[in-house]
């Protein structure tokens, strides 16, 4: 690999420590570059701070899980977690999430676009709050401050696959003028290599996303005889080859926490899970 190769390689696999805040309760994960932007809230949540029950227990903010206590317990967590942002719970925008590359663009709460087959969301208008739901799969949040434009996107390997992220950083720069390279990404909680062997139809899949293929290699590690993709990195590097500059990337694992985090695949597959908010204001 090329000195320039390494470099990207080593942006891309890069992991930083973040702050683990706690609010009412709750312990809130927020990443360093995003905090210094006064235009835009944002909130990595964990599995710490609601009352609802196990194996959910006990933030759990998804309504796809769980019989109707959970769902509703899920209501209850989103309000409060809405209430500690200072954010009007009445306004969150929670898309469908079925594994594309699709992202929808929010321009007003009055005529939402279908957000059934969306596994991301942008808009440009202030205190409309994005909120989409992890358990291993990769959160990213992007910003833009000079265009006042944010984004969230879910990330599990088939969206990774599909580019998402590359995906969300078009319909940004195309829909709202936002640049990638004053863009901020913010990569959080999700699994990490050291908890995730997978298939070589998942590798190659991966793989095919990226132009540099021996920088794409240099983010599989292997556990035992097993390929184990390191999809945070894969993120980090389509961002940074779709022109963004400043990469982010938190350092937990969610199936080595599970005190702190859902993972579908440290439960074997019956969880709650976290959310990833973001919010112009
Ligand atoms: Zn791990």
């Amino acid at each position: 690999m090329s000195a320039k190769g390494n470099r990207l390689a080593e942006r891309a696999l890069q992991k930083n420590r973040w702050l683990v805040k706690q609010m009412d309760g709750m312990e809130i994960i927020f990443s360093p570059s995003l905090l210094e932007l006064n235009e835009v809230t944002h909130a990595f949540t964990t599995r710490v701070g609601g009352s609802t029950k196990a194996p959910y227990d006990s933030f759990n903010l998804g309504r796809s899980v769980g019989d109707d206590a959970v769902k509703r317990d899920a209501i209850e967590n989103r309000k409060k977690l809405c209430n500690t942002l200072s954010i009007d719970f009445h306004k969150l925008v929670v898309p469908g999430q079925v594994h594309s590359p699709n992202v929808a663009l929010i321009e007003d709460l009055a005529s939402l676009p279908d957000l059934k087959g969306v596994d991301g969301v942008t808009t440009a208008r202030e205190q409309i709050p994005l909120l989409l739901h992890f358990a291993d799969c990769v959160p990213v949040i992007v910003a833009d401050p000079q265009a006042k434009a944010v984004g969230v996107f879910h990330a599990g390997w088939r969206g990774t696959a599909q580019n998402i992220v590359g995906n969300g950083v078009k319909v940004m720069a195309r829909e709202l003028g936002a640049k990638p390279e004053r863009m901020r990404a913010a990569i959080g909680p999700a699994i990490g290599a050291c908890c995730y062997p997978t298939g070589e139809d998942v590798v190659e899949a991966l793989i095919a996303t990226v132009a540099d293929k021996g920088i794409a290699q240099s983010l599989i590690h292997r556990l035992a005889d097993r390929a184990a993709p390191d999809l945070k990195a894969f993120n980090a590097l389509q961002l940074l080859e779709a022109g963004v500059e400043l990469v982010d990337t938190c350092d937990f694992c969610t199936a080595c926490k599970p005190e702190l985090f859902y993972s579908h695949r440290q439960s074997g597959g019956t969880t709650g899970r976290q959310g990833a908010l973001v919010a112009l204001v």
